[in-house]
């Protein structure tokens, strides 16, 4: 089963929802999530910065409550932020609290009109109403660079056999992955300048 990209019955479930952007565009859209916190993201941004690359940052509106330091940092570097929940729900606790507070709570600090559920997975009942207020962003590729499995260069390999045209690229600003991005970062953004991609944000 590949992981990397996801099923098509995933993109099937939210058929509203951004997978993919514009497949005619040389172009990807690297996104990092579950941030900001202080062991991995002022790193992410000055990596971004050395190459001159923008992101978004799907944020999760407890750890901008612990780190607003590093939440001003993400936002005066002119990167998008996303909307993650605020406390990364996700699974079987979809059920268990009020999901749809839990976004709006977050977006009292985050205020963004892009939204991705912590693993991909929501209640569709949720997804009808959270549509009609955010940009729902899935992803193209997910590098799974949080997988204690994976080596820095399985996550580079990720990039290099998945990135296709209009790719958006999941990353995670998180203690699991950011060992693997000090070398996987850099190499990945280099392999995707060298086959001509040019980086973007969502409008
Ligand atoms: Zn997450």
């Amino acid at each position: 089963m590949i992981i990397e990209q996801p099923a098509k019955y995933l993109r099937w479930l939210y058929p509203k929802a951004i997978w993919r952007m514009d497949p005619s565009e040389k172009s990807v859209y690297l996104t990092f999530d579950d941030g900001p916190i202080p062991e991995a993201t002022p790193w992410i941004i000055e990596t971004l910065e050395r190459y001159g690359v923008k992101a978004t940052f799907f944020m999760v509106g407890d750890n901008v409550r612990k780190h607003p330091k590093e939440f001003e940092l993400v936002k005066s570097h002119g990167h998008r932020i996303g909307n993650h929940t605020y406390n990364h729900i996700g699974g079987v606790f979809l059920l268990a609290v009020n999901y749809l507070k839990n976004v709006d709570k977050a977006n009292k600090v985050l205020k963004t009109d892009l939204f991705r559920p912590p693993r991909g997975w929501m209640r569709l009942i949720h997804y009808e109403v959270l549509r009609r207020h955010y940009k729902v962003i899935m992803w193209d590729l997910v590098t799974r660079d949080y997988s204690r499995r994976l080596t820095a260069e399985d996550v580079l390999n990720n990039v290099k056999r998945y990135a296709r045209n209009g790719s958006i690229i999941t990353f995670h600003d998180s203690l699991k992955s950011i060992d693997k991005l000090k070398t996987a970062l850099p190499q990945s953004i280099e392999w995707l300048q060298e086959q001509g991609y040019e980086f973007k944000v969502f409008d």
